[in-house]
């Protein structure tokens, strides 16, 4: 039976799941896979991605810092790659091309719809931050048909530059950018793509965003209650989750990607598997 040889590529790269959730996947599936954790020396993604491949890779998922970098080396992008100019996913087509697509999106979409069964279609959604996280994300939240989105970031002028991107090229008039003073009353959904909670911070907002119906989640996710689904809950006893589904989900649909024949992978047991040793 033929071995297919996966990885990860990032900096820093020690920490990564996804070793993890795709050896679940490999057995429910049962198809035989190595997948490794590849740490990219600064400037050498390009390097590092030929020579896996030279050495039989049949793919990677790309992380931080580094996924910029795979939309430069995907000899093809997907749409939703293209709009984001980020790559989680490489895979090589039959002719022997490299393939970008970014699964970050889809895979916050079906954490919040299929596992939380929360929506977004008709709601009124804040997200916070403009990073890389949030960009990733942006275009699949609005497929998705939110009445509109509130996109709010500490450097406002970071939010107007991605929401003006996403609105000239798509002409988007249900996203748009807001400073603190423009923030509505209780949305009904709010997603923290912010690095905040890294640090243990959450980012500086008005409680009146928060009321008892709002969804709140953040794209952080630890061992214990991140601090921003700690400040919603205990600001408006809001419902909370964090980005461990996300996380699952995009590995979820990375793993499709590469082995387009298995369409039955059960997330849920990934997701409460990593809960239990996070
Ligand atoms: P990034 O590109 O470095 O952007 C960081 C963002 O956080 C910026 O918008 C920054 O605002 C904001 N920020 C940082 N500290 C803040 C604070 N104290 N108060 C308010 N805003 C603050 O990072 P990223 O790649 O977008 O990642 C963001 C988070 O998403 C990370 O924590 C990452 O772990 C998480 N993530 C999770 C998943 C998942 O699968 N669950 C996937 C991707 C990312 P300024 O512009 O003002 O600096």
């Amino acid at each position: 039976m033929e071995i297919y040889k996966l990885a990860v590529l990032g900096n820093p790269i020690a920490h990564s799941l996804s070793p993890e959730i795709h050896k679940v996947f490999a057995r429910q599936t049962g198809i035989e896979l190595s997948y490794e954790r590849l740490l990219v020396p600064e400037n050498e993604f390009r390097a590092t991605a030929d020579r896996f491949l030279e050495e039989g890779g049949t793919g990677f998922n790309v992380t931080l810092p580094c996924k910029g970098d795979a939309y430069q080396f995907a000899n093809q992008c997907s749409g939703s790659a293209d709009r984001c100019k980020a790559v989680n996913t490489i895979s090589v087509n039959s002719r022997g091309q490299t393939m970008g697509e970014n699964t970050d999106g889809p895979g916050l979409v079906r954490d919040l719809i299929f596992n939380r069964g929360w929506k977004i279609g008709n709601q009124r959604v804040l997200v916070l931050g403009a990073g890389g996280a949030v960009r990733g994300v942006l275009w699949d939240l609005l497929r998705a048909s939110p009445e509109l989105i509130h996109l709010h970031n500490r450097t406002g002028s970071r939010a107007e530059s991605v929401v003006s991107t996403l609105n000239v090229e798509r002409n988007n008039d249900r996203l748009m950018a807001v400073d603190s003073s423009e923030l509505s009353e209780s949305y009904d959904l709010v997603i923290n793509g912010t690095s905040a909670g890294l640090q243990g911070e959450v980012p500086d907002l008005p409680a009146r965003i928060l009321g008892p119906g709002t969804c709140c989640y953040d794209m952080v996710y630890g061992s214990s209650k991140t601090s921003f689904n700690t400040w919603c809950r205990d600001t408006a006893n809001c419902e909370v989750a964090d980005g461990l589904g996300m996380l699952v989900e995009q590995a979820a649909l990375a793993f499709q990607i590469w082995f387009p024949e298995t369409d039955s992978l059960d997330t849920a047991e990934v997701i409460s598997s990593l809960r239990k040793n996070l």
